[in-house]
């Protein structure tokens, strides 16, 4: 390497208004080239010094690197002075919310600290960063590190921060604004919830679960959390659903705050939200991939560990099913078609980075790792990977290390394994053909449409009998087994492949039964949806599946049924039979779920939501009885305001009524239920009305892929979208630029617009790629 960074020392000053802000910085660093070339995107320098000689230097044509000629090797010291104005989109330091609520904030990742100082931005590139900020003395600000010293300068305070560990530019975070803060402490580590006004507007939930979720961790990896406090702060515009700052956590409001408009749905997400953020404290933070082409693994590593860490702190979230279902389900369906990608992508320049945050990289990542912890179990997973962070503690890592210490321990085949699902596109199919005592097993890429392809999987297999299931791994095209006990394969879902059955399976499906667990039954329905998508399968057969499954069915598989009509009525709206179907289908699962009572099991209540949220989009008599409730929306349980948002959308031909509520919403939740039911509305006056408050500020930067999203989805506007979906992608191109959320929101609904006219919306979705829509870190679709 070149350049070897030890240690910055950044002054920043906030004390200029608006209008910019400035500061000088300090590098430690040892040289062995006669050029160094530092990541700067749009800063201006105003000095600079090697070793206390003014230095020359010059800006890349792009503005995007500061280039210094005739260095000299070995140690040196590099001193500059620069400004620049706050960043317009939401990425590098930029200002959000309005009022009190006004602060500055930063979003670093991938590679935007560089728009906000010079510096070595690459997360193999560690450092220590000791910091100050130059703030008015009505504000506080926050760093990554706990406050060493407050200075007062005039009007001004200069806050200085301790020094960090050894870490990586994209995790650093600068916040400056008024703050309402509560602390609680979980051994001596201060956790601190930080809302930005004059209001703290979220109760003590948010605190309980970092706390337990620091000591589920600790337990779990054996080593402790590395800094002395966190900081969860909510941020008023944000793009993603959250980010890992080491420290200093920021989250979207509706992904942190909690209280009286809080429905479960969304304190389950909260929930999800700080698990997956703390985890990457230690697998990202602690020990951080090489290069951007892992982050899929940062990624999908989090999301596997947030459902292990609330599954123990809170087990009746039952986050493992759901998991599965938003995981696993959604997936397997993006991996069906031709043009999927492998996991494994090049990334050799950081605009390649977006290519690499889709459904694919998250979801079939952490479904994959589910299969590998399953195949291994927990406890040669947990010493793999304990064992991977203490060898490379603040160090850099890649995918293959990780895989070895986990192969190591197990002694099994990890890293073949790996190998193959991480580098092949697409997934198995399994046919299963019983023959005598036997059981044949042939494996296939699975398509969705008739294509084909020679490649084999090594895939571990679950075996599910009626005394137990027996793991196997099966590392070639077709294999024997022997019938036994068997009952069905891929036990618990716990594999990434489909299944297809003989028909005597699903003559027979009732016997069965009784041997399924939740997700046996979610992933038989699954299988039977992505055949009935393709034709493979009929309507009548896919309902009679259903109609066997159903009896003493389960919340998994309701919400997996649900969801797989509500996206099939709006693909198929124009087939009045699946339509008539599938409504009367879901009416009768909402009278077997009853009323909700006192003590029903969490994922219950929240089913029994959704299913009313599709009946107010396609069914009108549902629609027009709960409407009549609108004007109680604030009095109502905030588990149902969603479906009477929706109800009064789908019902009336006037706007007006759902902009007034919105316009008295005070949190994020309730202005989300809203834009998306906006853009639920018949009537092209309808869907410009919502355009309009989405490009006149009304809506946050942050929120208007919702009403994007929903008008798309919406077949009575999916046509006026298309006719500007265009000018859409631009606006949202730029208010994202450098975070990819609003790119990854658009994606998911580009094969809407499709239905409209195929050939345009492949030419928009190309759109989509340009090169300035770099992306940042996504938690849930999205979260980072
Ligand atoms: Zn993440």
């Amino acid at each position: 390497m070149a350049v070897k960074v030890e240690k910055y020392i950044i002054n920043m000053d906030f004390s200029q208004g608006e209008s910019g802000y400035s500061g000088n910085e300090t590098i430690i660093l040892s040289n062995d080239s006669q050029i160094i070339e530092m990541d700067s995107k749009g800063i201006d320098i105003l000095n600079l010094k090697i070793n206390d000689v003014a230095a020359k230097f010059q800006y890349s044509d792009d503005k995007k690197k500061l280039i210094i000629n005739g260095t000299e090797s070995g140690s040196l010291k590099i001193e500059i002075d620069f400004r620049r104005s706050y960043s317009e989109s939401l990425a590098g330091l930029y200002l959000a919310g309005q009022g009190s609520k006004r602060i500055i904030t930063t979003q670093f990742e991938s590679t935007d600290a560089s728009l906000a100082f010079p510096c070595f931005d690459r997360p193999d590139a560690k450092a220590i960063f000791e910091i100050s900020m130059k703030i008015p003395g009505d504000r506080e600000a926050i760093g990554n590190m706990p406050i060493k010293s407050v200075k007062k300068d005039g009007e001004y305070n200069v806050v200085e921060f301790l020094p960090t560990p050894v870490m990586s530019t994209y995790l650093l975070y600068m916040g400056v604004g008024k703050f309402k803060t509560k602390s609680v402490k979980y051994k001596n580590i201060e956790i601190t919830l930080a809302i930005p006004g004059e209001e703290l507007t979220s109760n003590d939930f948010p605190l309980e679960i970092a706390s337990k979720c620091l000591e589920f961790y600790e337990n779990y990896f054996g080593i402790p959390f590395e800094l002395p406090k966190v900081h969860l702060i909510s941020v008023p515009d944000f793009a993603a659903g959250a980010m890992e700052n080491w420290g200093a956590i920021t989250f979207r409001e509706e992904a942190l705050v909690c209280n009286d408009n809080t429905d479960l749905d969304s304190r389950i997400n909260i929930g999800v939200t700080i698990a997956h953020e703390l985890a990457h404290q230690w697998f990202g933070n602690l020990v951080t991939m090489k290069w951007w082409n892992d982050l899929w693994l940062n990624e999908s590593f989090a999301t596997f560990m947030e459902m292990l860490c609330l599954n123990t702190i809170h087990p009746e979230y039952d986050v493992i099913k759901s998991t599965y279902l938003s995981q696993t389900v959604s997936s397997m369906t993006s991996d069906s078609l031709k043009s999927t990608h492998p996991i494994n992508a090049k990334v050799d320049s950081p605009d390649d980075i977006q290519q690499i945050f889709d459904e694919i990289s998250y979801g079939k990542g952490g479904s994959i790792l589910r299969m590998i912890h399953n195949y291994v179990g927990d406890d040669n997973f947990r010493k793999g990977v304990s064992a991977y962070l203490n060898k490379f503690r603040y160090g850099n890592a890649e995918g293959s290390d990780l895989w070895n210490s986990i192969g190591e321990v197990s002694k099994l085949p990890v890293g073949d394994i790996m190998s193959d699902w991480i580098n092949q596109p697409g997934l198995p199919a399994i046919r299963v053909t019983p023959s005598g005592k036997k059981l044949k097993l042939e494996q296939r890429r699975y398509f969705m449409n008739d294509q084909h392809s020679d490649l084999v999987w090594r895939i571990p297999l679950s075996v599910k009998g009626s005394k137990g299931t027996k793991n196997i791994l099966m590392d070639e095209k077709s294999m024997e087994i022997n019938l036994g006990d068997y009952v069905k394969l891929n036990s618990d879902g716990n594999g990434f492949f489909r299944v297809i059955y003989e028909e005597e399976f699903y003559t027979n499906l009732k016997d069965k039964v009784q041997f399924f667990s939740d997700i046996d039954r979610a992933e038989i329905v699954n299988d039977a949806y992505s055949l009935l998508l393709s034709g493979k399968m009929t309507v009548d057969k896919y309902f009679r599946i259903l109609n066997d499954l159903m009896p003493g069915v389960t919340t998994p598989v309701i919400t997996l049924v649900q969801r797989n009509l509500d996206s099939a009525m709006s693909i198929l709206f124009d087939r009045e039979n699946f339509r008539s179907k599938a409504t009367g289908l879901l009416k009768t699962i909402l009278k077997e779920l009853g009323e909700k009572s006192q003590d029903e099991e969490s994922l219950r209540s929240i089913t029994r939501e959704k299913i009313k949220e599709t009946l107010s989009l396609y069914d009108h008599d549902f629609a027009a009885s709960n409407a009549v409730h609108f004007g109680e929306y604030f009095d109502s349980p905030p588990e149902g305001r969603q479906a009477l948002a929706l109800s009064k959308a789908t019902t009336s031909d006037n706007i007006e009524d759902l902009k007034i509520t919105y316009s008295k919403a005070k949190d994020d939740t309730d202005r989300n239920k809203l834009i998306i039911a906006m853009g639920s509305m018949k009537g092209k006056k309808n869907h410009k009305a919502l355009m309009k408050m989405v490009m006149k500020g009304e809506i946050k930067r942050q929120d208007s892929p919702w009403a994007v999203i929903s008008l798309i989805r919406n077949p009575d506007s999916r046509k006026f979208m298309l006719g500007i979906f265009k000018y859409v992608i631009s606006a949202i191109r730029k208010e994202f630029a450098g975070t990819g959320f609003g790119a990854q929101a658009m994606q998911i609904s580009i094969p809407l617009l499709g239905i409209v006219n195929e050939k345009k919306t492949r030419k928009l979705a190309s759109l989509l790629n340009g090169p300035d829509v770099s992306q940042g870190s996504i938690k849930r679709s999205g979260n980072a």
